[in-house]
């Protein structure tokens, strides 16, 4: 090797400089932007109307680890229903923030409704949908009069399905005038990123504080999300929240999501983020926590529940012992932290391997907390596990799966005890 040769550097650029906001509910404080890490935050789908079940939604969503839970507040009923689901999280002891999304007609329920504006935690205002003409200003602002009456922070959220079109229009006609006029996609990043700006400066004006402010540009083609954040964090020090919007169903949702806010993430822009995945009918609405954590800790950013490294199997592992066993342990893990974060902090920085046989199993089991590594075909029936890089055990027989989980939990209790750390 040469000696001129150096380091080759790893991990994400600096995260961008940009001010801290305070999202809170009584004593639980989520810090949003500065040095703060990165937020997960989640939307239900249900009629906030429905007091019970969106407050068990909630439940599930904050369970799951959302740190921001943001429900739609469309119409009196759902305003009204505000304070009780509020209530009925406290009673449950939930105590994540809620945020209110308001279109259209934020401005009466905001105003007619007091006590759901103060039992929200921040509101999120889509200037898009605030009015139109001379209604739009007053509108607006009558709604930041109501954020900064209660001290709340505000989302100025912008969305390109929903962008203002009377600023749009005025971009439009400035882009004609130029000698050179740039392309249609151009003069849309531009709108979006003008319409956030223009927007938070008049928040401001009318009185609420700069650090009451989050700004975010939706929309849905990974290309469009990273050209428009790219521009959106050179222009202002606001915190971001991130999102693919309408990402769509599955696997394409994910991979979309994954591959835009990865790319934006590792350039150190987004300080909040939401996966808006379309659920399978009758799917789990967490699945779109699990993914925002999943993203950010496969990166590298933060932590939350022990990884499974698990290979891939191959012709190698021709029984379901394996798959069966990845999954089993992986459920069982993020099941287990609600409570394990309470008791063993530090478990979420926790690696479990699960291997399929010889090949990379003891290598891969080895780098692990915990590792394990199962008989491919042809090889004799024991699958030796791996401690803190030193063999620990072999497991045979039926009872593989229950052994191990119990290797698992002795692991946890002795490692990240209170009393122990
Ligand atoms: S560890 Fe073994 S079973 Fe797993 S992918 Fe590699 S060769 Fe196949």
């Amino acid at each position: 090797m040469s000696s001129t040769q150096t380091a080759i550097p790893s991990g994400p650029l600096n995260r961008r400089a940009s001010r801290r906001v305070l999202v809170m509910h009584g004593q639980r404080k989520i810090w949003v932007g500065g040095d703060a890490p990165v937020v997960v935050q989640s939307m239900t789908n249900t009629d906030t109307a429905n007091v019970i079940e969106t407050a068990i939604q909630i439940k599930e969503l904050a369970r799951a680890g959302s740190e921001l839970v943001r429900l739609t507040v469309d119409r009196p009923e759902a305003a009204a229903a505000v304070p009780y689901i509020r209530e009925q999280l406290d009673k449950m002891e939930i105590d994540v923030p809620l945020v209110g999304d308001f279109h259209y007609n934020g401005h009466t329920l905001l105003n007619d409704y007091p006590e759901c504006a103060k039992a929200l935690s921040k509101y999120r205002i889509n200037p898009g949908n605030v009015g139109k003409g001379a209604k739009r200003d007053s509108q607006f602002a009558q709604m930041i009069e109501v954020a900064a009456r209660y001290d709340k922070p505000v989302r100025i959220g912008v969305n390109w399905g929903s962008l203002d079109q009377a600023l749009l229009a005025r971009i439009m006609d400035e882009n004609a005038g130029r000698a050179e006029p740039w392309s249609a996609q151009a003069v849309m990043y531009e709108a979006l990123i003008t319409s956030a700006i223009e927007n938070a400066v008049r928040a401001e004006e009318l009185g609420l504080g700069r650090d009451k402010i989050i700004l975010s540009c939706k929309v849905s083609g990974v290309q469009d999300l990273i050209a428009v954040y790219r521009e959106l964090a050179k222009r202002c020090d606001y915190p971001l929240h991130l999102g693919l919007t309408e990402a769509g169903m599955g696997s394409k949702g994910i991979v979309a999501s994954t591959a835009a806010l990865s790319v934006l993430l590792q350039e150190g822009i987004g300080d909040t983020i939401r996966i808006s995945l379309t659920p399978e009918p009758g799917g789990d609405r967490t699945k779109e926590v699990v993914v925002g954590q999943e993203i950010l800790q496969t990166m590298g950013l933060r932590k939350f529940t022990p990884m499974v490294i698990a290979c891939p199997g191959c012709g190698r592992t021709t029984s379901t012992t394996f798959q069966e066993l990845a999954d089993n342990i992986q459920t069982y893990l993020r099941d287990q932290m609600p409570e394990w974060k309470k008791t063993y902090p530090g478990v979420e920085a926790m690696n479990v391997a699960v291997m399929g046989c010889i090949v990379n199993g003891p290598g891969e089991s080895k780098h692990a907390n915990i590792g394990i590594s199962l008989p491919g075909t042809g090889e004799s029936p024991a699958a030796p596990v791996f401690v803190d890089g030193a063999k620990f055990a072999t497991l045979r027989g039926e009872r593989i799966v229950e052994e191990f989980q119990e290797i698992v939990l002795n692991y946890v209790k002795k490692n990240y005890s209170k009393e122990y750390v």
